[in-house]
């Protein structure tokens, strides 16, 4: 009995020492700083980060030491990874949640493809089920991992004014899902009301929907019609791209995502 106590007391100190030394690990590579290389190569690849207001900038910086710890990238179809890729992809996921508390936490693997790649996708009608191949520049899954054409990640991120970032509407799907259900419905902030979310995005969803259906020009792009998770994708692209135009045009869309990301790029200075 003695001997069974001994050993349940070690486990579980064992257990709470891992549980410290994560929490520690975490902590210290939060507070880290990028070094001067790593930043210079950060601000080459992402330009947007020239107007992020300076409170942020280490906050970003201890972000993107977590991600680069707990994710593993991995070149596919030749391709040869550089420093420079997984540096751009992490600033680019980590901007989006750089002052929220949300995190990516199911993320462990990124594949980053030389160019737009092969998917199997399923479908179902009825009891028929049937796979097609299709060309992807991006996947986003519930659990991991997330896929990436690394030339329109980049270019992406390099042309910060077009309204149009793979990262940005892939991390939103990762976002998405972190609520359990990749259906436009993030999780949110205590105080920030489900209700409220829902009946903005519903409607403005369904809206959209209507826009596209009859031809009509609209300001968030037209694939977000596909689903309410593309439509919060899209959105999510021009929030950071096109703040101001964005707040113009949907504004309630843009006051949703300033309180699930507590950020107002519309606000920071225009390029
Ligand atoms: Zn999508």
């Amino acid at each position: 009995m003695v001997w069974f106590l001994i050993a349940l007391a070690a486990v579980a100190g064992l257990f709470v020492y891992r549980v410290w030394s994560k929490r520690q690990r975490r902590a210290a590579l939060l507070a880290a700083p990028l070094s001067a290389e790593e930043r210079e190569i950060v601000f080459q690849q992402v330009p947007l980060l020239e107007r992020l207001p300076q409170e942020f900038h280490s906050k970003l910086e201890g972000k993107i030491n977590l991600f680069l710890d707990q994710v593993e990238f991995y070149g596919c179809d030749g391709l040869d990874l550089t420093e420079e890729m997984q540096l751009s992809i992490a600033a680019q996921a980590c901007l989006i949640v750089v002052n929220s508390d949300q995190w990516y936490k199911h993320l462990r693997t990124i594949l980053v493809y030389p160019g737009a790649f092969k998917s199997k996708q399923t479908y179902q009608d009825g009891f028929v089920v049937s796979e097609k191949e299709t060309y992807r520049l991006g996947e986003s899954w519930q659990h991991g991992p997330i896929v990436l054409s690394w030339p329109h990640s980049e270019q992406g991120a390099l042309n910060d004014l077009d309204g149009h970032n793979l990262v940005f509407h892939e991390f939103a799907h990762q976002l998405d899902g972190l609520s359990g259900y990749t259906d436009g419905a993030p999780l949110l902030d205590r105080g920030h009301r489900f209700e409220e979310w829902a009946k903005v995005f519903s409607n403005r969803f369904k809206a959209h929907v209507e826009d596209v259906k009859h031809g009509h020009k609209t300001f968030l792009d037209p694939y977000g019609a596909e689903g309410p998770e593309e439509f919060f994708a899209v959105a999510m692209e021009v929030f950071f791209e096109k703040p101001q135009k964005l707040q113009r045009e949907e504004p309630q869309v843009y006051e949703q995502l300033t309180k699930l990301l507590n950020l107002k790029p519309a606000e920071w200075p225009a390029d």
